[in-house]
């Protein structure tokens, strides 16, 4: 992709235009220099005239044209030639007459003008001509001059072995490998897989390396492309691309498509059109209705913006496996840190760096290890310890990839704000897997079939966290704003969509009375779970996460 965007770039700032770009340049700068030179002399009246006359200044007069030049010893003037007493001006001082050549200076111009137009004339068709015929070509699929030729699968060498932590998510992906694997005993009996799986998550996470381990599990060849190289200014190359990529894939199945940053395709249409988007999107979707279960092709898409995405993608037969990938917890960091220092010289304790690092993604643990190793190297040291991660942490979070990296303060807030999430949750049985300090996704099981009951369950849980921290700081916070949103969204459904109110005709202000009752209703709930929520921010605290077997026992303790 790069290669063809650079050969793209090297049609069009060939050489032949940079001398074509050179030459109109110094064109322009003679023109303005000969316009600016030509004429330099002042334009005086008489009075200024006489003056110079009387005082004896002038020492020669030129006539040229329609004016008089006057040369004093330090200047030069002009007049207009009918504006002065003639006569006596050329009585007394000497007069030089100077060649009509205006005129040829005037067609120097014109000759000049033009050169300079026609260049510019040509310079700019070459170019259209360079574009249409990278448009034509998309078009034809001819593959000369267009990067359709430069998919090619990837082997890859990574396995589980290479990625630390996330063991749910592998887990997940396990079944996908096998199927990969040996997709004929899937067929056999009659099993469908689903086509598509979308990680989720903020960048770092690994949501890359998982697939290409996924790949090198499986021991099938990966297609990477990210969703950004597909949308180009030309309404058809994308689609064209698309429908290139999958023949591929079919031709090497079993294979794994993965498309990095598929919101770039795949984002939600909205009101801002963009034809090449929406005909590459159509393009994709076709793709993945089109192919068989048995086609042997997986797509994983990767995105970090999981609710811009287009709701045609999320449906079934698509993207029908959601994986979410958080940032790494304590437990996980730890596992990350091993890995890397693996093959490091050190003295390190990795439980200490775990701590020391809420917030790093795995990219950000890496380059904190990798500049601990310089620091240590530069004092002299064989072997990486502790205290070399305590003096280059500050230059990692601050670096050139900004991590967010919670202050004590604010890992105390998010303890509260989770904890009573948690505690919520389980009092009212709302069921989830983890709750985190840094990964506020909260995973909510999917049903078919809710109840109201079970959906306001979910809004009380969603504002838990604000409410719980409005009452312990009186104040409120910006970390609720997700929750928040997510709330409003589910009480809306429950008036709006779903009509479990006394009216099918609902007021406008129904959504907004589920909100306040639910808010009432934790603020009750929250003074009875008062020494649970301190119990489960403790325990946050120090371990960052919390299952809801842990929270139960902890209530369970208490009541
Ligand atoms: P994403 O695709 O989510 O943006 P990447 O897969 O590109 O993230 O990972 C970024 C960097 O962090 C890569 O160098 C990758 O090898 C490393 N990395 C990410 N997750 C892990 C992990 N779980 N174990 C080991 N290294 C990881």
């Amino acid at each position: 992709m790069l290669e063809t965007k650079q050969r793209y770039k090297s049609d069009f700032i060939n050489n032949k235009n940079i001398k074509i770009i050179f030459f109109l340049a110094i064109l322009l700068t003679a023109l303005l220099l000969f316009a600016f030179f030509r004429d330099r002399d002042t334009l005086i009246t008489n009075r200024q005239a006489n003056i110079l006359y009387t005082n004896n200044k002038i020492e020669k007069l030129i006539l040229d044209g329609p004016y008089i030049h006057i040369k004093t010893a330090t200047n030069r003037y002009k007049i207009y030639k009918n504006a002065i007493n003639k006569t006596a001006f050329f009585e007394k001082y000497p007069v030089y007459v100077v060649e009509n050549n205006s005129n040829f200076y005037d067609f120097l111009s014109f000759i000049i003008i033009l050169i300079t137009l026609g260049l510019l004339f040509r310079f700019l068709k070459e170019n259209r001509d360079i574009q249409m015929k990278q448009f034509e070509s998309a078009n034809n699929n001819m593959d000369t001059n267009v990067e359709t030729t430069s998919i090619k699968p990837i082997i890859s060498n990574i396995t589980f072995n290479d990625v630390a932590g996330i063991k749910d998510v592998k887990e997940e992906l396990e079944e996908i490998i096998d199927f990969l694997r040996n997709p004929k005993k899937y067929h056999k009996l009659g099993i469908r897989l689903p086509k598509g799986v979308l990680l989720s998550g903020p960048p770092g996470v690994g949501k890359t390396l998982i697939s290409k381990a996924v790949a090198g599990e499986a021991n099938v060849p990966f297609f990477y492309q990210s969703g950004a190289s597909f949308v180009h200014i030309y309404v058809g190359i994308g689609a064209k691309r698309v429908s290139e990529l999958f023949q591929k894939a079919k031709q090497n199945a079993p294979s794994i498509v993965f498309i990095d940053e598929i919101d770039a395709v795949g984002k939600s249409r909205g009101e801002f059109r963009n034809d090449e988007r929406e005909a590459t999107l159509n393009q994709l979707l076709t793709e993945m209705d089109g192919f068989e279960d048995s086609s042997g092709v997986i797509v994983i898409g990767a995105t970090n913006k999981i609710e811009m995405l287009d709701d045609a993608l999320l449906r079934a037969g698509r993207f029908d496996r959601r994986i979410h990938i958080s940032l790494p917890d304590l437990e996980d960091r730890e596992k990350i840190l091993k890995l890397y220092l693996k093959y490091k010289p050190h003295n390190v304790n990795i439980e200490d760096i775990a701590h020391m690092t809420v917030g790093f993604n795995s990219s950000a643990l890496s380059t904190l290890i990798n500049e601990a190793t310089i620091y240590a190297m530069r004092n002299k040291r064989a072997s990486v310890t502790t205290s070399d991660f305590e003096a280059v942490k500050e230059k990692v979070i601050f670096g050139k990839h900004k991590i967010l990296s919670f202050t004590d303060e604010e890992r105390e807030i998010q303890s509260i704000y989770q904890g009573a999430k948690a505690v919520i949750a389980t009092w009212l049985d709302v069921e989830f897997d983890k709750i985190g300090i840094v990964n506020s996704h909260l995973n909510i099981q999917e049903q078919e079939i809710l109840s109201k009951t079970a959906l306001l369950s979910q809004i009380k849980v969603l504002l838990a966290g604000s409410v719980a921290t409005r009452v312990r700081y009186n104040e409120q916070f910006t970390n609720a704003v997700s929750d928040i949103s997510n709330a409003k969204d589910i009480a809306y459904k429950v008036v709006n969509e779903y009509s479990m109110t006394d009216s099918f005709t609902p007021s406008a202000n129904e959504v907004e009375e589920i909100l306040q009752e639910s808010i009432s209703e934790l603020n009750r709930m929250l003074k009875t779970l008062d020494e649970a929520l301190d119990k489960v921010s403790k325990y946050l605290l120090l371990y960052e996460n919390i299952t809801q077997e842990k929270c139960r026992d902890i209530l369970r303790a208490i009541f």
